[in-house]
């Protein structure tokens, strides 16, 4: 048997022995993305790191046994000014957004999350939560807008361990007359008829960011579940808040058991933003040559997110990128036409200590040499998909390979067919349709949002 999942609890600040509620029902939320552009590569770390976390609870558990809850918010001011300033309505943005985060998480080895909610289509729970908060006297109405009291919690705060004093400055950036207390927070805001919004006991409406995450994890895992995680920067005021809702609304001590945070990320030693011209996305990386002169495949990627622990900051260079290029080939080569066998007991210990990537990456540095059947499985076992193609002949990669395409040049004119379609460029999007028919590839565009496809030759 493996030793026991440990993982370090934001809450305690330390290491903990993982003991879930329900051995047959582990519960998992993760905050998803708010779809109005493309995820940067970020935004790809905490998709990563959970993804990895998803898997290994999986094999710990039982693949039925686990469910992960990934939202997607969709309703969100920056989604409306986005809309607008394209000339495109918000259900285009976010459609159209989503395909393509859907894509890109799934070229980075990642599984789909159990459930996918979307923030739309929890309005009824939203508004359910405030007016539970409401009538527990945690929350008030005024101006059109419904609020959080914070002083109605004395335990707020205690997640990000913020003096009282600093929580203040942070809210004092965003004072608005109507608030009773300088910290209390939105939970319901008015809606201009231009705007998005939902008929509410307060009028016409939408939520505010927090409580979108309070009721979809609600809907979906309970009133109390065992891990949250999510980005560092999310732990105030986004988690600090999701706990002051939840934990008010359903009068409990705590939303959820463990919280966990993958650390910042940033690029070639700076901080990533736009002004400085190093803002890098998921998508650029796959599909084009504008970080080091070339497209890196989805493995690699994946891999250099990985090799640093997820707790520490990352820097993204495009050394890391060729680091990880070179450890990677190594391995294929290593298993090329080798069965995968089973994770060794080494590989699960490593990541059973609160996902100790590097102790996992030196193990499988001897197995190269010692045991290729257990490397294979082992990069298996981490989304590392390639190595199907040298041990399943039904494998998606062997099916193509018959037809001379290798699953990453799939997958690139895939996300570019989304990418044309997002800017309505139909010729574009129906030329690679038909580029990929006349192979023998045939496209299915489904209801969720993520384009599948079968070989027909
Ligand atoms: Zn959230």
């Amino acid at each position: 048997m493996s030793s026991a999942l440990k993982i370090y609890n934001t809450l305690t600040r330390s290491k903990e022995f993982f003991e879930p509620i329900d051995r047959s029902n582990v519960r998992l939320y993760v905050c998803g993305p708010t779809v109005y552009d493309y995820a940067h590569i970020g935004n790809a770390r905490p998709i990563i790191v959970f993804d990895l976390l998803f898997r290994l609870l999986r094999h710990l558990y039982g693949e039925n046994n686990v469910k992960y809850v990934r939202n997607i918010t969709d309703v969100d001011d920056k989604i409306n000014a986005r809309a607008a300033e394209r000339g495109i309505t918000i259900r285009e943005l976010t459609e159209k957004t989503n395909q393509i985060f859907q894509a890109d998480v799934k070229a980075l080895g990642c599984l789909d999350p159990t459930v996918q909610p979307r923030a739309t289509e929890h309005i009824a729970q939203m508004i359910q939560l405030i007016e539970r908060l409401m009538s527990a006297g945690h929350a008030y109405a005024a101006d059109r807008h419904v609020l959080f009291s914070v002083p109605s919690m004395p335990q707020y705060g205690e997640l990000s361990r913020r003096s009282l004093d600093e929580m203040l400055a942070g809210a004092r950036v965003d004072v608005a007359p109507y608030k009773r207390g300088d910290m209390d927070f939105v939970l319901w805001k008015p809606s201009q008829s231009s705007e998005p919004g939902w008929d509410s006991p307060w009028g016409r409406g939408r939520p505010g960011w927090h409580i979108e995450c309070s009721a979809m994890s609600w809907a979906h895992l309970g009133e109390i579940f065992d891990i949250h995680g999510g980005g560092i920067d999310l732990i105030f005021p986004h988690h600090e808040n999701e706990i002051a809702q939840s934990c008010c609304a359903f009068d409990r001590e705590i939303m959820a058991h463990y919280w966990m945070h993958n650390g910042f990320l940033q690029v070639e030693g700076e901080k990533m933003s736009k002004s400085l011209g190093n803002f890098v996305t998921i998508h650029e990386l796959l599909a084009s040559e504008t970080f080091g002169g070339r497209a890196w495949s989805g493995a690699i990627l994946r891999l250099a997110m990985l090799r640093t622990h997820y707790r520490q900051p990352i820097d993204w260079t495009v050394k890391a990128l060729e680091d990880a290029a070179k450890v990677y080939n190594d391995w294929m080569r290593a298993i090329d036409r080798v069965t995968p066998s089973e994770p060794t007991e080494e590989f699960i210990v490593a990541l059973n200590d609160d996902l100790n990537f590097a102790k996992a990456e030196a193990h499988l540095h001897i197995l190269k040499k010692s045991n290729p059947a257990a490397l294979a499985a082992c990069l298996k076992f981490m989304g590392f998909a390639s190595h199907e193609a040298a041990s399943d002949n039904q494998s998606e990669e062997a099916q193509l390979a018959k037809i001379g395409l290798t699953k990453s040049d799939l997958e690139q004119l895939i996300s570019q067919r989304i990418e044309a379609r997002l800017t309505k460029n139909w010729t574009e999007s129906d030329r690679i349709r038909d580029q990929l028919e006349s192979l023998g590839v045939s496209l299915k565009d489904n209801k969720d949002g993520t384009t599948s496809w079968t070989v027909i030759s």
